[in-house]
């Protein structure tokens, strides 16, 4: 067993501490992972809070993981020593049923095992990346593409592929109206990968404060949500909204917006419900939809298409005391775009 640094929460109402983790050894199908940077998600948050249910504490969280293999299991294939690698949401699965075999592990029917708090193999609660080092086994490991920097590749583990991975399932591209709800971490991520896709891309904001900003990622419109206009003027407009809204909304004034067949997926989850009204979808045959993640075989596929494009995120590199600080701006949504953690400062 390896004894690493971390962060963790003590409690849901306390803040994150310094601490230290048990990494498992590695064993033939694992890979060593010295943590560079890890990003800081919305879901982190949700999580130590107790907003989507209670936790096992002490728990360290962080699942948007970049880093350098620094050892390998006898039976690794995938990954060498010295390779640049990432983890994201998940770090096994069953590999047997029909999404396993799919590709789509996040939705495995036996439940994927998380990054952080979920009961790992062993019986142990998984703990993630605001640490050192990990370990994960190497079919759970990706391989982040040289155009990359490792900085602006961690948020892509999460932030990246959930919203990839809803664009390309529901065809996000030329001669497509797309609408990203909310421009924070998954957001601003939406905005740059839609634009690349080819499709047309309007940003719904609270504010119009970040509209350069979403031009600047690709948007060719920019909304605020506050002004009331918006919901008259967009009406019946897009073929497909992603919302990444992390707090409770009318859900229906965002359904009102999307065109004849169109489908509005959350990405975000609120603790809240959302009701939805019968006639926000039934006169235009309009779809509500949820998506969560990608699988590995698709996270590789949207890195590659990050250093195809020359897409990253746009980050500000925290060190490990800053993290409590980091959680109230991401919760006042003052955050441009990601923060990430630079691990050498744990
Ligand atoms: P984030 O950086 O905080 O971004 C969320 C954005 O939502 C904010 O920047 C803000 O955008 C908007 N927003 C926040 N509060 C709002 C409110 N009361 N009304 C309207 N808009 C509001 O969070 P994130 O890391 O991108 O995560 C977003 C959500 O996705 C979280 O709920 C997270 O848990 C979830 N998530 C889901 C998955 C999945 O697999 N489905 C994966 C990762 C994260 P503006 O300032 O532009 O209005
Ligand atoms: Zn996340």
């Amino acid at each position: 067993m390896l004894t690493v640094k971390a962060y963790a929460a003590p409690s849901a109402t306390e803040a994150l501490v310094p601490t230290t983790l048990t990494r498992r050894d590695v064993g033939p199908h694992d890979v060593l992972i010295d943590i560079k940077f890890a990003g800081i998600c919305h879901s982190d948050i949700h999580t130590v809070r107790g907003d989507w249910g209670p936790q096992s504490f002490p728990l360290t969280p962080g699942h948007e993981i970049a880093g350098i293999v620094v050892e390998i299991g006898s039976a690794v294939t995938r990954h060498a020593v010295g390779d640049r690698v990432g983890v994201g949401c998940m770090v096994n699965s069953c590999g047997e049923c029909t999404h396993c075999q799919a590709g789509e592990e996040q939705y495995c029917l036996a439940g994927n095992t998380g990054t952080y708090g979920a009961v790992d193999r062993d019986g142990t609660i998984t703990q993630g990346g605001y640490a050192t080092h990990v370990v994960v086994t190497e079919s759970f490991v990706v391989t982040i593409p040289d155009g990359l920097a490792l900085d602006v590749a961690a948020p892509l583990l999460c932030a990246g592929i959930t919203t990839y991975s809803p664009l390309r399932h529901w065809g996000a591209g030329p001669g497509k109206k797309v609408a990203i709800v909310g421009m924070g971490g998954l957001g601003h991520m939406g905005v740059k990968l839609a634009a690349a896709m080819g499709a047309d891309v309007t940003v719904l904001s609270q504010t119009l404060s970040k509209r350069d900003d979403g031009l600047k990622f690709g948007a060719h419109r920019y909304y605020a949500t506050s002004d009331p206009e918006t919901f008259t003027e967009l009406a019946g407009s897009f073929d497909l909204i992603v919302s990444t809204i992390s707090a409770e909304v009318d859900i229906n004034a965002y359904l009102r917006l999307l065109a004849v067949n169109g489908t509005l997926v959350l990405v975000g989850a609120p603790p809240e419900a959302l009701p939805v009204q019968a006639f926000s979808l039934i006169p235009a045959r309009r779809s509500f939809a949820g998506s969560t993640i990608g699988g590995i075989r698709e996270t590789q596929e949207m890195l590659d298409f990050c250093a195809e494009h020359g897409l990253g995120a746009e980050i500000e590199v925290i060190s490990a005391e800053q993290i409590n600080d980091a959680y109230e701006r991401v919760l006042a949504s003052d955050v441009r775009y990601r923060f990430v953690i630079d691990t050498a400062t744990l």
